[in-house]
């Protein structure tokens, strides 16, 4: 007879990721040499191609100097044109309404500057009730921003159609997150747009957990605007180059933005002229020039989303995924990522007694790299280009040791 283990390993052998292309963080307690490593939603791990390309950019400069900007084997002056259209492809944008810069808490802020525009009794902001933090904060100080009392403006909801259905003719914009992040439930990211827009309010996504997860349809699905980070399941690295979308309707017209050179059409840039000539692409929500090394991981980390394509992970994420819920329905915890596949993506998270004590002992003792957020709930995400059966296997066999009783 197969063991549970031996039956992970077989599942493996016929049906395997790519592992081979990632640096796998090596454990420090437990019987293996690799962590199984399970925060892929929180941090993805490093390309083994990184390096690489990253030691080829900063190569450029260091033999091109200045030159680089147009001399480089990828010229630094176009450089973010590189990432446009694979991060279109990815969340199922047009290459104009894609533009892959900064960070994502500061692209929400440069969003909401042109789509956040509190007029008469429409105010109000409506954001899920588990909001991340971060989200909470930027909608709150942009309801301040507007001499609002954030407490008002900023409406939190369990239940976002019936919100939608109550206060709609109150509700200037919707922000949500497409998956969320301490659930793992992937949203109607149709239907909610279409039921806001229906009521008037602009919808706009925070797409953090839901870009390299799930397969994405921005511009289908008719969304005003979205951003996402690139560190967590684009594995572009920590803090990394992030991303935004403005759906055509929207590019090119009059909409208020913040400017600076990079906003102007690119031929023009180098006229030294004091107005801008904005490009009718979401290229014109860009301000600065594009920091090179930064973008580089972002590039590389692209390029394996085109090679593999997301709807040969998206397989592999429901398979690997339904096969840990498998093993946790043995086990005395609460799942409550929804179990539907198409109401989640690769996280599972888990309501527990004391997520961080428990989210140490994985670690130490067993080498498996679960996330805490406080103060119960523990997520696992097994990502289909690196995570394994038997990464899972060992996430259900150590919590079956430590939970049990
Ligand atoms: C990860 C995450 C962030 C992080 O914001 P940064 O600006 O990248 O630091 C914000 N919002 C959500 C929903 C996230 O999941």
């Amino acid at each position: 007879m197969t063991s549970p283990e031996e039956g992970a390993r077989q599942r493996d052998a016929a049906d395997p990721g790519h592992r081979d292309l990632f640096h796998i963080p090596p454990a420090e307690g437990g019987d293996y040499a690799e962590t199984a490593y399970l925060a892929g939603n929180s941090l993805g791990l490093q390309p083994r191609q990184t390096t690489v390309e990253l030691a080829r950019d900063l190569d450029a400069w260091a033999t091109l100097g200045v030159e680089g900007h147009l001399d480089a084997d990828r010229p630094w002056l176009p450089y973010h044109e590189l990432l446009r259209d694979p991060a279109a492809r990815l969340v199922g944008a047009l290459p104009s309404e894609t533009v892959v810069m900064n960070s994502l808490t500061v692209n929400l802020h440069l969003l909401m500057v042109s789509f956040y525009r509190p007029r008469g009794e429409r105010t109000h902001i409506l954001v899920e009730d588990t909001t991340f933090p971060s989200d909470s904060y930027a909608v709150r100080s942009q309801a301040r921003f507007h001499g609002l009392d954030p407490d008002t403006a900023v409406i939190r909801t369990a239940d976002v159609r019936k919100t939608i259905q109550e206060y709609g003719d109150r509700i200037a914009l919707v922000l949500l997150g497409g998956v969320d992040y301490l659930t793992g439930e992937l949203r109607d990211i149709a239907g909610i747009t279409a039921a806001g827009q229906a009521a008037g309010a602009v919808v706009g996504w925070d797409m953090a957990h839901a870009v390299g997860n799930v397969p994405l349809r921005l511009h289908e699905w008719n969304v005003d605007f979205a951003a996402w980070c690139s560190y967590k399941y684009l594995n572009g690295g920590p803090g990394a180059v992030a991303g935004a979308f403005v759906h055509e309707r929207h590019t090119g017209g009059d909409l208020p933005r913040f400017e600076g050179w990079w906003s102007t059409e690119p031929a023009t840039r180098f006229e030294m002229a004091p107005v801008a000539r904005p490009p009718d692409t979401a290229d014109a929500w860009q301000l600065s020039n594009p920091p090179i090394l930064a973008m580089s991981p972002v590039r590389t980390s692209l390029e394996i989303f085109d090679t593999v394509g997301m709807a040969a992970l998206r397989e592999r994420s429901v398979r690997l995924t339904g096969y840990l819920h498998g093993l946790l329905d043995a086990l005395p915890l609460t799942v409550v990522t929804p179990r539907d596949p198409e109401r989640r993506g690769s996280q599972l998270s888990l309501r527990v007694a004391d997520a961080a004590g428990l989210t140490k002992v994985l670690r130490h003792r067993y080498g498996v790299i679960a996330d805490a957020r406080e103060p119960d709930v523990v997520r696992l995400a097994p990502v289909p280009l690196y995570s394994t059966y038997h990464d899972c296997w060992r996430a259900a066999d150590a919590l079956a040791r430590e939970v049990d009783g």
